[in-house]
């Protein structure tokens, strides 16, 4: 099995936070559907004529493409590669794009799956973020999305952001779990470099949010929806039973996949490319037959610091038998030796011959998983 994703980018304005590659400027969209077009036909044996089990348009936002862009794109991915029939077909938009009129088109164009961006029901967290919707408008679209038929609904959240009170957040969950969504994804905001949150953090325009809040939000998302019947399958993401995110789920067990797009990343198994974040670049390249692209195959290192990172983020962990088998005794030995901290802190621990992190473990995930690093 295989998996296809395509980055889609566009957004209606800037997020404050937010630091993937993306343009608000939406007139090279033609051009940029062409150009997407052309490297999928060029690049279609690539998955060596595998089932492909995920198909994901993120970005970006991908609802800001017009309902005949998106209809070309399907039916050439339809056309190009072997589309399992009951693929999970994702497409990620934001809850302004979402009119009932749009919502028809993305079931017609084979989106079973929509990932909405909310973030926040607080006003004005999103407008401090500078999202381009309001809270109404969120709900309103995730109802009439599940009304019209739509019946594995993700939407993402974000904690940790300033000044957001414990009632806040508690506001934003409960009515999460009112709405009809089978899945959550949720994260602490960080203050990527270059962005205007981080900027403003440093002229202090905003001020952080004390460790000891976030944490204590994270306890309360997991208690909440635990308490709703939602697993915290990985470390960011929740769903009910029967709906987790097999496209997200099959970068955590290293199923190859090929990206498309500006800045999307491909994965073979033992090489890994990405196309440049450039959308200039990417048609020019493109429509000429050049390559907008790098690539680097990975040493046995790094297909091990690959799979630790990504199993580790999941409630099953890391299976050590195949770690032993791909990477030698030497290996597993020396990574149980370096768990063995924080199998005491209560961190991690080892289940059915898989290494896990707790998730009071997940709380400081990035620090735990690059001390278990090879080098
Ligand atoms: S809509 Fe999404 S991709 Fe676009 S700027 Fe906002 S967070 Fe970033």
């Amino acid at each position: 099995m295989a998996g296809i994703y395509i980055h889609v980018p566009f957004c209606r304005q800037a997020c404050r936070y937010c630091d993937f590659y993306f343009t608000v400027s939406l007139k090279y969209r033609d051009a940029y559907v062409d150009a997407l077009l052309r490297e999928m036909a060029d690049r279609s044996g690539e998955l060596n004529g595998e089932r492909v089990s995920t198909v994901y348009l993120g970005g970006g936002t991908p609802s800001v493409l017009t309902g005949a862009h998106l209809g070309e794109i399907m039916v050439r991915v339809q056309e190009l590669f072997h589309v399992d029939p009951e693929a999970e077909v994702t497409i990620e938009a934001n809850p302004d794009d979402l009119d009932d009129h749009r919502l028809d088109m993305l079931c017609r164009t084979g989106f079973n799956r929509l990932s909405i961006g909310v973030q926040s029901f607080q006003p004005h967290h999103l407008e401090l973020m500078r999202r381009s919707h309001r809270s109404e408008e969120a709900v309103d679209a995730i109802i009439r999305a599940a009304a019209k038929g739509f019946d594995n609904i993700n939407m993402d959240l974000m904690y940790g952001l300033p000044g957001l009170t414990s009632a806040e957040w508690e506001h934003n969950v409960r009515n999460t779990m009112d709405l009809p969504v089978q899945h959550i994804s949720a994260y602490h905001l960080t203050y990527e470099p270059g962005t205007v949150f981080d900027h403003w953090r440093r002229k202090g325009r905003i001020r952080e949010l004390p460790e000891e809040s976030g944490i204590a939000q994270y306890r309360m998302l997991r208690q909440t929806t635990a308490a709703h019947g939602f697993e915290h399958y990985e470390i960011s993401n929740f769903s009910l039973p029967g709906y987790r995110s097999a496209h997200n789920s099959s970068y955590w067990s290293g199923t190859p996949y090929a990206g498309f797009g500006p800045s999307a990343h491909s994965y073979n198994g033992t090489v890994r490319r990405w196309n440049i974040a450039s959308l200039q670049r990417y048609i020019e390249s493109t429509v000429s037959g050049g390559s907008a692209f790098e690539m680097e195959t990975l040493t046995a290192t790094d297909r091990f610091h690959d799979y630790l990172i990504t199993a580790l983020r999941t409630k099953e962990g890391a299976d050590l038998l195949w770690i032993r088998d791909q990477f030698g005794d030497a290996a597993a030995k020396l990574l149980r030796e370096k768990a063995a901290p924080y199998t005491g802190t209560g961190e991690m621990k080892t289940e059915g011959g898989r290494l896990k992190m707790t998730p009071e473990g997940w709380l400081r995930s990035d620090l735990i998983t690059q001390q278990l690093m090879l080098e």
